[in-house]
C-alpha cells in the first residue's frame, strides 16, 4: 500500500482508519494501526522500507478499529504498545469495548462486523503528555480517555475526535460517549484551529488551512442540531432514547439496523443525560421503560 507524504518526514497510511507513521531518533511511531488484523503486514513492508528500529505504537483510543492492527506489529516487529490510561483496560478487552457501547456483554462481533481482538498495552499516559516523538493532547467526548496526537510541524491527528464530512452525514448522529465532553473537546479545537498546518482525522481525507476550522465547525454543527432534532422527532412527547435514535436515522436517511440504533443511542443517551443536568430533559418512567420529555 503506497504511504502518503505530508510534509517534515511525516507519512500516512490510507484506511479508515489511517495510520500517521513519525521517524524518530529511534525509530519509528505509528499511530492508530487500524483494522483489519492483516493490516499489520502492509505495515510491517512500510517499517522495513522505512529502515526499521524501534517501532512504538501509540493509540488515541482502544476502540476496535484502531487496535486491530496491533497484535500482528508486536508479534513482527516487537512494536511497544502505548495507550491513554483510561483506554487501557478497554484496549485490552474486547468485552469492556463491547459492553461500552451495548450497555452489558454483547454478543460477539455483533455491533460491528469487525473482529474485536484483544491486544496487550505496554504502557500508559496521561495527556497533555509527550510521547514517543509526540504530544498527546486530551480530547475526550468520542471516548473517556480520547486523546489527539500532535506531530512535529503542527501536524493534529485528531484520531475520532473529528470525523470526515462524508461520514459524519452518512451517521447521522455521530459516536461519542460524552456528548458535552466532545462538544467541548471540539470548541478548544476550533479555538486553536489556527495553529494546526494540517488535520487527520482517523476517518476521512486530511484537511489543511482554511478547511481545517471548517472541518470542526461542521462536527461542532451536527452535535449542536441534535438537540433540535431530537426535540423535532418527538414532537413534544416523551420517547424512550431507542425510539429517538430511530427516528433520527430515518430522518437522515441512515438505514435502520440493530448496529445503527445501537452506536446512535450512546451518543444520544450521553445528550439526554446533558440536557436533563441542564434542565432541558424530563425523564418519565413506566411499563414502556424510561422516556424523555425535551424541552429546549
Ligand atoms: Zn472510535
Amino acid at each position: 500500500m503506497e504511504l502518503r507524504k505530508l510534509g517534515n518526514g511525516l507519512l500516512l497510511m490510507p484506511g479508515s482508519p489511517a495510520t500517521l507513521i513519525v521517524p524518530t531518533d529511534s525509530g519509528l511511531t505509528l499511530v492508530d494501526p487500524g483494522y483489519p488484523a492483516e493490516r499489520a503486514r502492509d505495515l510491517v513492508s512500510a517499517i522495513s522500507a522505512l529502515g526499521g528500529g524501534d517501532v512504538t505504537v501509540v493509540l488515541t483510543h482502544s476502540h476496535s478499529d484502531h487496535v486491530a492492527a496491533v497484535q500482528g506489529l508486536v508479534e513482527a516487529v516487537g512494536a511497544k504498545v502505548l495507550a491513554p490510561r483510561l483506554e487501557v483496560c478497554a484496549a485490552e478487552s474486547p468485552e469492556l469495548r463491547g459492553a461500552m457501547t451495548f450497555g452489558g456483554r454483547p454478543p460477539r462481533n455483533f455491533i460491528h462486523s469487525l473482529e474485536a481482538l484483544p491486544i496487550r498495552v505496554h504502557g500508559s499516559f496521561e495527556a497533555p503528555a509527550e510521547v514517543a516523538g509526540l504530544r498527546a493532547i486530551p480530547t475526550p467526548g468520542h471516548s473517556f480517555g480520547h486523546v489527539s496526537l500532535l506531530a512535529p510541524s503542527d501536524l493534529l491527528y485528531a484520531g475520532d475526535c473529528v470525523f470526515g464530512e462524508r461520514l459524519l452525514r452518512s451517521v447521522v448522529v455521530p459516536y461519542h460517549q460524552d456528548y458535552a465532553g466532545a462538544l467541548e473537546t471540539l470548541r478548544s479545537l476550533e479555538g486553536n484551529a489556527d495553529t494546526f498546518r494540517k488535520l487527520v482525522p482517523s476517518h476521512g481525507p486530511v484537511v489543511s488551512g482554511k478547511r481545517v476550522s471548517q472541518l470542526i465547525q461542521a462536527n461542532i454543527r451536527a452535535l449542536e442540531e441534535l438537540p433540535k432534532l431530537a426535540v423535532r422527532v418527538t414532537s413534544g412527547r416523551p420517547m424512550g432514547v431507542e425510539e429517538m435514535a430511530a427516528r433520527l436515522l430515518k430522518l437522515g436517511g441512515t438505514p435502520i439496523t440493530p448496529s445503527s440504533v445501537i452506536l446512535a443511542c450512546v451518543t444520544l443517551r450521553s445528550m439526554v443525560a446533558h440536557l436533563l443536568e441542564q434542565g432541558l430533559a424530563t425523564p418519565v418512567a413506566d411499563e414502556r421503560g424510561v422516556r424523555w420529555k425535551l424541552s429546549l
